[in-house]
């Protein structure tokens, strides 16, 4: 894809976003993002929160980092949900 040579949009940032956050970028078209960037505060909120997105999505996706568990205590609550099994 061709980087946009005209000063971008708020429409163009958008396009690109996915590489801009990824930082796959060519340095010149990061360069017009990071200028329209500086001039576009709508922007750069939405920026903030799609990285802020994407890092809940990961965070989501991560092992739980539970306790151990007892296995008494596992018993117990076997115990009290199934009686007599
Ligand atoms: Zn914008």
């Amino acid at each position: 894809m061709n980087a946009p040579t005209k000063f971008p949009t708020c429409h163009d940032v958008l396009t690109f976003l996915d590489d801009y956050v990824a930082g796959e970028l060519a340095p010149d078209t990061r360069a017009t993002f990071d200028r329209h960037l500086s001039v576009c505060p709508s922007c750069v909120a939405y920026l903030a929160s799609y990285r802020e997105t994407i890092a809940m999505a990961r965070a989501a996706h991560r092992p739980p980092t539970l306790p151990t568990v007892p296995p008494e205590l596992l018993a117990a609550i076997r115990t009290s949900i199934a009686p007599g099994k």
